[in-house]
């Protein structure tokens, strides 16, 4: 299958799941996760239309990040070293992973150097699989009220990982449990601005995150494919 024959199959599958769930195909921004294929293919992607790319190491992005910045809007969605702060702060538009406060502080700062303000999303290990990282939902709420003090840190959702099931149907009530989280912050008063994303769904899940209201998907083999890389470092 080509690229635009995978893309085709995606929007016929978000489209499906959004009429399932009476949401709107504008309210869903597909983001193509290219840590898998090269800099031309992460290029062919954002000629298909799809301009927001999520990569999750900042070595590999690199390249991708020289070549393509100003075409496409950067999220970055893996794991942040604090060490790697001063490469990817400033570059990629949306941060998917803060997920402790050493971090928040570290890009605080970078930030703050830079005098901008991140855009940032909380990871949340709503399955609570040790593999996984990110939040407990229970620390979230405190988490957020320890951001205030970085004023450079804009939080503007959540964003999680659902264990990969055979039964992409049993992703379920992770999803639906990371939105009820997102809503009971939005009620609660501890919040400047209301939480409005939800980063959830990937190759294997996306449509259920879809009918559970996910706002990001992030998809990668499905969308973009694999390849052996042998560019870049
Ligand atoms: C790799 C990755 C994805 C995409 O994975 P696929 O299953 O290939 O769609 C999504 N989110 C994160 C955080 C990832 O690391």
């Amino acid at each position: 299958m080509t690229l635009h024959d995978r893309l085709r199959d995606v929007e016929n599958k978000l489209e499906q799941a959004c009429i399932r769930s009476g949401r709107q195909r504008s309210d869903i921004q597909i983001i193509a996760v290219t840590k898998y294929v090269s800099v031309q293919t992460a290029q062919a992607v954002i000629q298909e239309g799809v301009t927001h790319i999520g990569e999750n190491r900042w070595p590999d992005s690199k390249p991708k990040w020289e070549t393509l910045n100003g075409q496409a809007v950067f999220h970055y969605i893996g794991s942040l070293q604090t060490n790697k702060v001063k490469d990817v702060i400033g570059k990629f538009d949306y941060v998917h992973s803060l997920d402790r406060l050493s971090l928040a502080e570290a890009i605080h700062n970078r930030a703050q150097l830079l005098d901008i303000q991140v855009d940032c999303l909380l990871q949340v290990n709503v399955s609570g699989e040790q593999s996984k990282h990110g939040l407990a939902p229970d620390e979230v709420k405190p988490f957020l009220i320890a951001l205030h003090k970085y004023d450079r840190i804009r939080p503007i959702g959540l964003m999680t990982m659902a264990p990969f099931e055979s039964e992409p149907e049993e992703t379920r009530p992770v999803f639906r449990a990371l939105r009820k989280l997102r809503d009971e912050l939005n009620e609660s008063a501890i919040l400047k601005e209301p939480l409005t994303e939800l980063s959830m769904g990937m190759s294997n899940d996306f449509e259920v995150a879809v009918e559970e209201g996910a706002t990001w998907v992030r998809l990668g083999t499905v969308l973009v494919g694999k390849e052996e890389i042998e560019e870049g470092l």
